[in-house]
């Protein structure tokens, strides 16, 4: 099954065509203005060494709840991926722990751990960029939104400015490794 073949690291951001229906943008947005600002949040995190994938999160009103990249570096916290950051500064914003009605938008497709985040939020859905077949928890190595049985898993729709994405990533990446 080509899920469980090891990608080479060249190949894996990866800017699929985005697949079914668009959901509906928030009120005065569309997913390319709010991927276009995660995308800054992303850039933002390079200049600072930081693995360069931004988020935030929206709430059905097209208020911007919260905005982040990655800080795993910065505050020496594995778990500080953009999509934590984002959901935890929501949730803050919103005074509720629980974010229905919102939609996380990020730059790469989330991983196990966030996924897992994405689920406790209970935010209605998530838009992303650029798929990782190497860690990708939404569709790339599994489906992490739709694993449990409780509540209802939120929607999700990839591929938003995906080469932009992917590019900031193979760009920051390929910087790092040694020649
Ligand atoms: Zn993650």
């Amino acid at each position: 099954m080509e899920l469980f073949n090891r990608c080479p690291e060249e190949e894996r951001w990866r800017s699929l065509p985005s697949w079914g229906p668009e959901p509906p943008a928030p009120s005065g947005h569309s997913w390319r203005s709010l991927m276009g600002r995660a995308l800054r949040l992303a850039r933002r995190a390079a200049r600072r060494g930081e693995v360069p994938v931004g988020a935030l999160v929206v709430d059905a009103s097209g208020r911007i709840l919260a905005e982040a990249h990655n800080e795993t570096e910065c505050s020496r916290d594995p778990t500080a991926h953009a999509e934590v950051l984002a959901l935890r500064r929501a949730a803050l914003a919103a005074g509720n722990h629980r974010l229905g009605g919102c939609v996380l938008v990020v730059t790469l497709e989330p991983c196990l751990m966030c996924t897992g985040a994405i689920r406790e939020s209970r935010v209605s859905g998530v838009v992303f960029g650029a798929s990782d077949a190497r860690a990708g928890a939404v569709m790339s190595c599994l489906e992490g939104l739709d694993y449990a049985q409780t509540g209802s898993a939120p929607w999700s729709y990839g591929g938003v400015e995906a080469e932009k994405c992917a590019a900031v990533l193979t760009a920051f990446f390929r910087e790092k490794r040694p020649q």
